[in-house]
């Protein structure tokens, strides 16, 4: 950037700088804002815009691509809440680090708890779908694997919007198990919703001490340096690590990047 604008007379220069400054500002590159009551908060670096035509499918561990992230940028995700006994630590957590994450509901969870997803909602984070009964789609028919997504779209945003839909307000979507098939993905992709794979994750489906994961997770991070982080907010232990590892990845100098959809629906039609 700095050549051809040293080339070029004042007059100029001055508004391409002026153009630089203000396409930063549209890509949210500004710094964290500032966190009520944490001058030391991780904080949520910028909002990241995902739109289906141009990432249907994102995160290395399932598909060719991920999301446009810089080094150290990291989207937190969250599957298969929301879970009385561990969802609000998590919440709190995220909440005193003013940190957006993303969370993968699953409908009969948000059935039965449906004051923890419109708490997800209401403190600004991003509610996907991971569906209704969580079976690994790839055994069950298009007609049923379909049944059970759009039961638990439906169950998600009757509880968050207080309106039950089958296209959903976010059209974000994560195969339990990531047991998709070629037919399915090309369907979810069909009905505009974009599909999330992860590019690492915590093993947290395996028992273990909250500072284990903790390790395992901060070494796996490093190893791939950005991505989407796939954790499971029904786990204690991982309610328990997850304030350790907020600290921890401001420590290293990671910033948290917060996924929205590019097309949002209206939440009333
Ligand atoms: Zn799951």
């Amino acid at each position: 950037m700095t050549k051809p604008v040293a080339s070029l007379p004042l007059a100029a220069a001055l508004p391409l700088a002026f153009l630089a400054l203000w396409a930063c500002a549209l890509t949210g590159t500004a710094a964290a804002a500032s966190c009520p009551g944490n001058p030391n908060a991780l904080g949520t670096e910028r909002v990241l815009a995902v739109d289906v035509a141009t990432t249907p499918r994102v995160g290395r561990k399932q598909f060719p691509t991920t999301l446009p992230l810089a080094d150290k940028e990291l989207v937190l995700t969250f599957d298969d809440g929301p879970w009385p006994t561990t969802t609000p630590k998590v919440l709190d957590a995220l909440k005193a680090e003013c940190v957006k994450a993303t969370f993968f509901l699953v409908g009969r969870n948000t059935e039965a708890h449906p004051a923890l997803a419109r708490r997800e909602h209401a403190e600004g984070h991003t509610i996907g779908h991971h569906t209704y009964s969580h079976p690994l789609l790839d055994h069950l028919s298009m007609e049923k694997a379909e049944a059970d997504i759009n039961r638990g779209i439906q169950r998600d945003d009757l509880a968050v919007y207080g309106k039950a839909r089958t296209e959903p307000v976010t059209p974000f979507f994560r195969f339990p198990g990531f047991a998709s098939s070629p037919a399915l993905l090309d369907r979810m992709r069909d009905r505009g919703l974009v599909v999330f794979g992860a590019d690492v994750w915590a093993s947290d489906w395996n028992p273990m001490t909250p500072d284990a994961e903790l390790q395992l997770l901060l070494g796996r991070i490093e190893h791939v340096g950005r991505g989407i982080v796939l954790l499971h907010d029904t786990k204690a232990q991982t309610a328990h690590m997850v304030p350790a590892l907020l600290r921890a990845l401001k420590a290293r100098g990671y910033h948290i990047v917060h996924v929205v959809p590019a097309d949002s629906r209206p939440v009333v039609n």
